[in-house]
């Protein structure tokens, strides 16, 4: 083959295919509705856009450190702090275009070839791709509905072994909107520190949870701020995912290394764009607050109408803005479940698989869309599954 074997293994998001099946339905003349996409399907806050309007006419269009505007880092130490009860140097911050680089660049400082990176399955499928780019051998560990879709522990422990080197963690998850709970943080914990072993804690759904509930950071357990390494950003809390504005957290001595990589590959994140991550966080947080709200009342929604339907369960999610429900009475793989939704209800949904082999029996759906098209999708999915 032409291309570098670490490319071997590569594959795209799920997300795209069916947008661009889904796409393709709509050059047609078709009506669409898409539940497929991870991004709210309104704009960026008004005042948000506004400082970033003012940043670029104020000339802020120049390069920057490549880990971020010093200003910014102090001010995400602060909020990333108080919200997970942890004190934070603000060198310990290194900002980034989006959270994935936060996620790509500390594999890549911390993986050696041949390293196993247990990961999250059903999980987000940049896990596995950048694990494979950086060498390691990826290791899925299974999520079940039966414990709310935190890790399967047991068959953590018999997965650890003396090559593990790190562990990916994403709470709330996507795509179940699962939150892992303290008592199953504290058992990977123990074993992270046991065995030495890194953990990244993939957080940028951490300000969308519901019923009032918080969800506790594995980094603010005993011990665990020296290997841990926070992703978090301002995609999904400030629907800002065109912007590309992330950020990770981590030990001083990492952060530097993960700087030369920014300095290597990405230079430095846009300027204005940091500005407006900058005034997001330093803005009242009331549009936020009320987004949460709003977030938790389309999920219960969706959630029973889902439930409504003949052969469809569907878990409340603690977090995040997608619902998982299981359509394993059907006995049709999940693919052909999401395409004949698309061709016949005309409603964009992503299928399990999407999220790695245990996805298989369920479908992934993101409600940060209008009342109305969650109304008018529950009719047209339950006339289909019907
Ligand atoms: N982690 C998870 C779990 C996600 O769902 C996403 C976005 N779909 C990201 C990271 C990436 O966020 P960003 O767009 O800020 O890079």
């Amino acid at each position: 083959m032409p291309y570098a074997s670490r490319l071997a293994n590569l594959k795209s998001e799920g997300a795209y295919a069916v947008m661009a099946s889904a796409q393709a339905l709509e050059a047609q003349g078709r009506q669409i509705i898409h539940l497929e996409i991870g991004q709210p399907d309104f704009e960026t806050f008004p005042h948000i856009v506004e400082e970033g309007v003012r940043a670029l006419k104020a000339g802020f269009t120049r390069y920057n450190p490549p880990p971020g505007i010093p200003e910014l880092r102090k001010v995400i130490a602060a909020h990333a702090g108080d919200q997970r009860g942890m004190d934070i140097n603000p060198d310990q911050v290194v900002i980034g275009p989006g959270a994935k680089p936060g996620l790509f660049f500390p594999t890549l400082a911390l993986i050696e070839p041949g390293d196993e990176v247990i990961y999250p399955d059903p999980g987000f499928p940049t896990y596995p791709a950048m694990i494979e780019v950086a060498g390691g051998i990826p290791v899925p560990v299974p999520l079940r509905e039966e414990n709310d879709f935190s890790f399967d522990l047991s068959a953590f422990d018999d997965l650890l072994n003396d090559r593990t080197r790190l562990i990916i963690l994403n709470s709330p998850a996507n795509p179940t909107g699962g939150v892992i709970p303290r008592s199953d943080l504290e058992h990977i914990a123990q074993a992270a520190l046991e065995r030495q072993i890194w953990i990244i804690s993939d957080e940028i759904y951490a300000r969308l949870v519901y019923d009032g509930k918080s969800v506790p950071s594995i980094a603010s357990l005993p011990g665990m701020a020296d290997r841990t390494v926070i992703v978090d950003g301002f995609s999904k809390t400030y629907a800002m995912t065109g912007w590309r504005l992330g950020f990770a957290i981590m030990p001083v001595l990492l952060a530097q290394q993960v700087e030369l990589l920014l300095t290597h590959s990405v230079g430095c994140t846009a300027t204005f764009t940091q500005m407006a991550g900058l005034h997001a966080l330093n803005a009242s947080q009331e549009l936020v607050d009320r987004m949460v709200a709003e977030y938790q009342q389309k999920r219960d929604r969706i959630i029973d109408g889902l439930n409504a339907i003949a052969g469809v369960h569907c878990q409340v999610p603690q977090g995040a803005f997608y619902v998982f429900p299981n359509v394993k009475s059907f006995n049709i793989p999940a693919d052909r479940i999401a395409g004949r939704l698309l061709e016949e209800a005309g409603v964009a949904v992503l299928p399990g698989t999407a999220f790695g082999g245990n996805g298989e029996g369920y479908l992934r759906l993101c409600y940060a869309t209008s009342n109305e098209n969650i109304e008018r999708s529950l009719e047209k999915m339950s006339a289909v599954l019907n």
